[in-house]
């Protein structure tokens, strides 16, 4: 069957509504896996390479998910994921140099730190970073101490209480909180305390790649059948096969591999018909799902030193314009991109376009007063995306990650799986927990 063929087989669909360039499959599938991010790209290779029918159906006119490179700048800006991290033994990095594809090692320390325009020395700066540490020791004691999980928020002001920061401290403070907040994705008062560092990590440096993480997924993506622009709306048992009704045709397959977002899930966008677990619905609920968003602009001249890797300022609020990262020595461009989390990312989302360039640039123009104003800018919306729901999944107060297990487990006698970032408790919230998970249920499968 060529590949005009397999669209007629497709009822009711365009060749513009479908990228396939892999084997002939027709219904039912073996597997219909539900989104073409890494989990499902993972899943789907694995599954495809021992024969299996496989069609994966992604709701975006792209596959990739939370992995995005936006050319709309005229050069790559990764509005999703952007590193690989802990490079070494990282499934990412093996498929980076297999691709022949470029990384780029960052230095976070690489990095001019400013309050209200004032660069802050480095032995400052260590000296606020060793008190910093010295708080968050005593805040891990006091919530070790601490009968049940509370949360990192809650354990710090115990930490604090009675002490009196001056303001320049307080600043200071907010600039070392904003990298958990950055990080996670969520607000101090969103994160356990007991489990905030009960991932597993890969060692070496983190790296990016110059010229979008999206060259993995194109690379990854050739050879499979992608049906895009069509949503799973539901799913239901068939009897033999499993149901997938779509906002363009029904689908039939023995077993259905879901990797959507866990905001998709929260969201309850898909409808289960009553196939999932009371246990599962409890995960679902149970785990947190954080939000992290950029803003990149681009200005007609470099007005700031081009060899450091990020400009980072104090700030009033938690992960309000604190770290700027230079895309010069990324992209070669004069650009940087913002990183916000938690409470102010979810406030972005409300504002404009023109308000945010016009607060960024005036959290800037504290450092380099001659900045020009921006001549284009992209800002990432992930919460209001209706195929994301928000960035990626964290642990609240209270869970200590057999909710991810549970996310991992299969529903309906085994035929319906899921994979994805919130499925794996190990490495959850990255592109490698993602890859691993979805590799995972292909080799049960086919187990
Ligand atoms: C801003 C940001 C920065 C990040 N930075 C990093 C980083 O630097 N390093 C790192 O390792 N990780 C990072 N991550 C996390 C990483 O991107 C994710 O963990 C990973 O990409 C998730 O892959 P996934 O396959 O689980 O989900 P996704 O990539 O979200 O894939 C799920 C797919 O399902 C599709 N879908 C949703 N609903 C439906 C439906 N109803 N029907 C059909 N399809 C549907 C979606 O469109 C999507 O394509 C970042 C994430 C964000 C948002």
């Amino acid at each position: 069957m060529n590949r005009r063929q397999f669209l007629a087989g497709l009822s009711g669909l365009t060749m513009t509504h479908c990228v396939f360039e892999g084997h002939a499959a027709t219904q039912p599938y073996d597997v219909i896996v539900v989104g073409a991010g890494m989990a499902g790209l993972a899943t789907a290779i694995a599954l495809q390479s021992e024969g299996a029918s496989v069609l994966i159906v992604e709701a975006r006119e792209r596959c990739g998910g939370r992995v995005w490179t936006d050319q709309a700048l005229g050069f790559p800006c990764d509005l999703g994921a952007s590193w690989i991290h802990g490079s070494r033994n990282n499934p990412i990095t093996a498929l980076a140099g297999d691709f022949g594809v470029k990384t780029l090692k960052t230095d976070y320390e690489n990095a001019s730190v400013h309050d209200r325009g004032k660069r802050i020395s480095d032995q400052q700066l260590v000296r606020w970073y060793r008190d910093y540490e010295g708080l968050l020791a005593d805040a891990a004691e006091i919530a070790e101490d601490s009968d049940q999980d509370i949360s990192v928020g809650a354990a710090l002001q115990r930490a604090l209480k009675g002490e009196r920061l001056s303001k320049d401290e307080a600043r200071a403070l907010n600039y070392f909180l904003s990298g958990i907040v950055t990080t996670a994705g969520a607000d101090l008062s969103e994160l356990s305390a007991w489990y905030l560092d009960s991932d597993q990590a890969f060692a070496g440096a983190d790296r990016l790649f110059p010229d979008g993480y999206g060259q993995l997924v194109a690379r990854l993506s050739a050879g499979l059948a992608i049906l895009t622009e069509t949503e799973v709306r539901k799913i239901a048992n068939d009897g033999k096969h499993l149901r997938l009704e779509t906002t363009r045709q029904t689908l039939r397959a023995e077993q259905v591999v879901v990797t959507v977002p866990l905001g998709v899930l929260k969201a309850n966008r898909i409808d289960f018909s009553q196939l999932l677990s009371p246990a599962k619905q409890q995960a679902i609920g149970d785990l947190g799902f954080g939000l992290l968003n950029k803003v990149v602009l681009k200005f007609p001249e470099v007005v700031w030193d081009q060899r450091i890797e990020f400009i980072d300022r104090f700030s009033d609020q938690v992960s309000q314009w604190s770290t700027f990262m230079n895309l010069v020595p990324v992209a070669q461009q004069p650009a940087l991109m913002a990183f916000c989390g938690g409470t102010f990312a979810r406030q972005m989302e409300s504002r404009s376009d023109g308000q945010l360039r016009d607060e960024a640039v005036s959290a800037l123009r504290e450092i380099y007063p001659g900045i020009p104003d921006p001549t284009a800018m992209l800002v990432s919306r992930w919460a209001s995306d209706p195929y994301a729901g928000g960035s990626y999944s964290h642990l609240p107060p209270g869970q200590d990650g057999s909710a991810y297990d549970v996310m991992a487990q299969a529903e309906a006698g085994g035929r319906l799986r899921f994979a994805g970032e919130a499925t794996i408790r190990d490495y959850p919230a990255t592109v490698h927990g993602a890859w691993l998970s979805g590799q995972r249920e292909a080799e049960q499968m086919l187990g």
